[in-house]
């Protein structure tokens, strides 16, 4: 068994990254190479502005090479939840606002021609106990009346249409849903970047941020110095360096995944007949799909820890107890991939943007 992510082990490799030194000035100096850095550089070279990407590691390495393949619409929370603390007006806008993520991302593959698997596989959200479904019930009939007709309740009966297990109490079906191949997109994206005129520099994990009489920034990495007009940090879970603000804005959070050897066509379609993005209610939430080589890649958070080579193994143990009690037609099947990374939580589980001063 490998412990690193299916994803970055099978995606080509990024070769369009620079060589030589970090030096000079750009209009934009974007810190983090994963889907947040990559698509804002993409978007400000488009711009016509001048932009270096400074990531640590590797392109991709962290959250965005190392996550369960899906790309959800839908909130964190239940749609009734944010109608009632919010009102329906403000909980539509914040529900489409996901729509419009996947719709950016299907649009990024298509200009960008990103050869990603991405595909509108549509999601179910498994109940894992009566009273799950009883809430599922209540957000479909809020979700499919006031924002997106197209979700359809499914019944325990229709399960066994989507999902080869008799564990679950029913679920609900968004079709907007998609899945991809993360490595792929996170190395053809910041491909499609460099292409358009980003500078790409990996290795170079900021260690001083400063800002400078006037205006601009000087940035310091091992690889060298830069100055900035302007500075967008996207260092998500795995933040590193001078940014105590930012760090203090979430709490990274471990989660784990394992990838099964490939399985024969018939037992695929077996136990994925609707070969959708997955997830269940339960309280550690459970997220599962196949990959393109017909791989049951489960996912879930597994236990309370943060991610290490020996906590992933660890999580992965319990990953494929779940697996099993799911499925357990995959008694026997080998474990090819186990990995685990952070997913950057919010107090109010939201995605947030804004500004800081240095
Ligand atoms: C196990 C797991 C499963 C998940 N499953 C899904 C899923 O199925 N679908 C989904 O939509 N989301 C999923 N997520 C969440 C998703 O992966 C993240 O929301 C997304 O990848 C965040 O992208 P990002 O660019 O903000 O962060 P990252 O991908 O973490 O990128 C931040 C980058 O910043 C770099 N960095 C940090 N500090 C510095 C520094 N000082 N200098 C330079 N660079 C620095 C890091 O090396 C890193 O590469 C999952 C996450 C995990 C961990």
């Amino acid at each position: 068994m490998k412990l690193e992510p299916y994803w970055l082990d099978t995606a080509p490799p990024f070769t369009d990254g620079e060589q030589g030194p970090l030096e000079g000035t750009a209009d934009v100096a974007i810190i983090g190479g994963g889907f947040t850095g990559l698509s804002a550089a993409l978007a400000a070279v488009r711009k016509g502005a001048s932009v270096v990407v400074l990531e640590a590691e590797a392109i991709g390495s962290k959250a965005s090479g190392r996550n369960g393949g899906h790309v959800n619409n839908g909130m964190a929370h239940s749609f009734v939840a944010v109608a009632a603390k919010h009102g329906v007006d403000r909980a539509r806008e914040l529900y489409q606002a996901f729509d419009a993520a996947v719709d950016t991302v299907e649009r990024i593959v298509r200009e960008e021609k990103i050869d990603c698997d991405f595909r509108r596989a549509g999601k179910v959200k498994l109940a894992a106990k009566p009273a799950h479904f009883a809430s599922i019930a209540k957000n479909y009939e809020m979700i499919s009346r006031e924002v997106d007709p197209d979700t359809q309740l499914l019944f325990k009966d229709d399960i066994r249409n989507e999902v080869g297990t008799d564990r679950f109490f029913g679920g609900m079906l968004q079709r907007r849903s998609a899945m991809m191949h993360m490595g792929k997109f996170s190395r053809g994206l910041a491909s499609a970047a460099a292409r358009s005129g980003a500078r790409i520099f990996e290795n170079a994990c900021v260690t001083k941020l400063e800002k400078q009489a006037g205006s601009g920034f000087r940035i310091t990495t091992p690889r060298g110095h830069l100055t900035a007009s302007q500075v967008l940090v996207a260092t998500g879970g795995n933040t590193e360096g001078p940014f105590g603000y930012f760090r203090r804005r979430f709490v990274p959070i471990g989660a784990f995944v394992i990838a099964t050897e490939p399985l024969a066509p018939a037992i695929a379609a077996r136990i994925m007949p609707g070969n959708r993005t997955v997830t269940t209610s339960r309280n550690l939430v459970n997220f599962f799909r196949l990959s393109p080589d017909n791989r049951l890649i489960y996912g879930g958070r597994a236990r309370f820890a943060l991610s290490s080579p020996r906590s992933d193994a660890k999580s992965g143990v319990i990953l494929q107890r779940s697996m099993l009690d799911v499925f357990p037609q995959l008694t026997g099947i080998s474990i090819d991939y186990c990995w685990g990374g952070l997913i950057d939580m919010t107090a109010d589980r939201f995605p947030h943007t804004g500004f800081a001063s240095v």
